[in-house]
């Protein structure tokens, strides 16, 4: 009975405030969460985590001495997963990325080169961006992971010095010095000997994924590995 209540709540609250597919904005019925079946069905996923030699990894070849790396979406232009990536970042529905994360950890779980990873940890935004937008899209993605894969999320490593970094006119080689000082590691936190999933929700560049990578390694006795939610 209550069950049959809650349905039909949930159908008349429905009417007023329909639920909307985070990659295609369709209704969703009933049974869908958070996206729809089609979009399910048709989301480009890399299965990147299968081979380690994929493109994700070749792209950070020769910048940062990362273990594994994988991104669970391919981010075209005009197309679902963008659409999914806009929900994310600025519409206030960081859900999608927990989401998302919760169904790539899954897939890891089964993944040898995935086991014995001691932290997970987002690339944090700066306090000023933070602030604006009210929370960190990578943390939730982390956070899916984190559940999925029953690896503690650690946001108090990692600390962004610098909000952006600067690209402009700058050479390849150049862009790779230039983000040293963008991020820091907290001087009260000691590990040593730790495997670190060192996590973020689009690879661009990746120049902001690598400087966090290196300032982790410089600071820390530990290995890296990298997923993220989307590769562009
Ligand atoms: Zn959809």
């Amino acid at each position: 009975m209550k069950t049959e209540l809650n349905k039909l709540f949930g159908d008349f609250v429905s009417i007023f405030f329909p639920r909307e597919c985070g990659c295609c904005g369709c209704v969703l019925k009933r049974q869908e969460k958070f996206i729809c079946v089609a979009c399910d069905f048709h989301l480009p996923y890399t299965n990147f985590h299968e081979y380690s030699d994929n493109d994700t990894a070749r792209q950070l070849w020769g910048k940062a001495p990362v273990e594994e790396a994988c991104s669970f979406l391919l981010l075209q232009k005009d197309s679902r997963v963008e659409h999914l990536i806009y929900q994310i970042k600025y519409n206030r529905q960081p859900f999608l990325a927990e989401y998302f994360g919760y169904q790539y950890g899954l897939k890891l779980l089964k993944v040898q080169a995935y086991q014995g990873i001691d932290f997970i940890v987002p690339v944090p935004l700066h306090s000023s961006k933070f602030r604006k937008r009210g929370y960190n899209q990578s943390a939730y993605f982390g956070r899916g992971l984190s559940r999925a894969m029953e690896i503690p999320l650690r946001e108090d490593i990692l600390i962004r010095k610098k909000a952006t970094i600067s690209q402009t006119g700058k050479g390849r080689l150049d862009r790779y010095e230039n983000v040293n000082d963008v991020f820091d590691c907290q001087p009260t936190v000691l590990m040593a000997n730790v495997h670190i999933l060192l996590v973020d929700d689009v690879l661009t560049t990746g120049a902001t994924i690598v400087s966090a990578a290196l300032t982790l390694l410089a600071s820390f006795d530990c290995r890296i590995s990298i997923v993220t939610l989307a590769r562009a």
